[in-house]
C-alpha cells in the first residue's frame, strides 16, 4: 500500500486554492480540509453577535474557544463549486452564511489574532492528524503542517484573482463592482502578507505554482502528479511497497 500524504496548499486570495484542493483531493481519494472556513466562522460568530468582538483580540480569542466548528466532507453529487467543506458552528450549518464578502474581511482582521489562530491550528492539526488530507489556508505549509509530505505555493495575478472571486460573487447573486474587488484583494494579499504572526509566506521547500493561465482541473491535475510522485518516493523510503 502507498503512504498517504500530507499536502499543505497555500496562496493568496483567489488562488483557486479551495477549488483546486478539493479536485486534488478527489483525485487522490484523501480527505479536503478547508481551513479558512474555521476563521470565517469565528469572523461570522463575532458578526453575529453584534460585531464588536471585532474591534478585541481577547474577546475573539474567548469567542474562538468557545465556537465549536466542525468541517464535514460534502459528497461529491452534492458539490457546488464554491462550497467544498460542510461548516458548522455550535451545530448550525454555516456553509453559505460564511461566505459572504462582508465575513471574508472580517475573518481576515480575525486571522491577525495571535490566539486565535493558536486555538484554530490545534484543531487543524488534530483534523489532519491521520494524514490522507489535502488542507488549505496561507499558513499550512509554514505553521500547521511543517512536516507536510508536499507542499504547493499557488499565486495568480492580483487582476486574475478577483476576476475569479468577482465571478463567485456575481454567481451567487452579488453585483459587485470589479475595481472594489480587485482592491479588497489588495487589502486581504497586505493584511495576510503584513501581519505580525503566521503572515502568508511560501515555505522554502513549497512547490510555486502560478495558475494565472492555468483552470483548476489544469493546476490540480499537476498537483496530482506531483503527489504521485512523492507517494512513490515515500513509498520506497519508508519500505512500503506502492
Ligand atoms: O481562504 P479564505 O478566503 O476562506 O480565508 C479567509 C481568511 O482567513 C483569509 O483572508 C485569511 O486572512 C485567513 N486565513 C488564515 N490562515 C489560514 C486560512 C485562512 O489566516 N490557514
Amino acid at each position: 500500500m502507498t503512504k498517504k500524504l500530507t499536502i499543505a496548499i497555500d496562496g493568496p486570495a483567489g488562488s483557486g486554492k479551495s477549488s483546486v484542493a478539493r479536485l486534488v483531493a478527489q483525485k487522490l481519494g484523501y480527505v479536503y480540509l478547508d481551513s479558512g472556513a474555521m476563521y470565517r466562522a469565528v469572523a461570522l460568530n463575532a458578526l453575529q453577535n453584534g460585531g464588536f468582538a471585532l474591534s478585541s483580540e481577547s474577546e475573539l480569542e474567548a469567542l474562538a474557544r468557545d465556537s465549536r466548528i466542525e468541517l464535514r466532507p460534502v459528497p461529491l453529487s452534492l458539490q457546488d463549486p464554491c462550497i467544498h467543506n460542510r461548516v458548522l458552528l455550535d451545530g448550525v450549518d454555516v456553509t453559505q452564511s460564511i461566505r459572504t464578502n462582508e465575513v471574508a474581511q472580517a475573518a481576515s482582521r480575525v486571522a491577525t489574532v495571535a490566539g486565535v489562530r493558536k486555538i484554530l491550528v490545534a484543531e487543524q492539526q488534530r483534523a489532519g492528524a491521520g494524514g490522507g488530507v489535502v488542507m488549505e489556508g496561507r499558513d499550512i505549509g509554514t505553521v500547521v503542517f511543517p512536516n507536510a509530505d508536499l507542499k504547493i505555493f499557488l499565486e495568480a495575478t492580483p487582476e486574475a484573482r478577483a476576476e475569479r472571486r468577482w465571478k463567485e460573487h456575481l454567481e451567487k447573486g452579488e453585483h459587485l463592482k470589479l475595481e472594489q474587488v480587485l482592491d479588497e484583494v489588495h487589502t486581504r494579499d497586505k493584511r495576510d502578507t503584513e501581519r505580525r504572526v503566521s503572515p502568508l509566506v511560501r515555505a522554502a521547500d513549497a512547490v510555486l505554482v502560478d495558475n494565472t493561465a492555468m483552470d483548476e482541473e489544469e493546476t490540480a491535475r499537476l498537483i496530482v502528479l506531483l503527489a504521485r510522485d512523492r507517494e512513490a518516493k515515500l513509498g520506497k523510503d519508508t519500505g512500503v511497497v506502492a
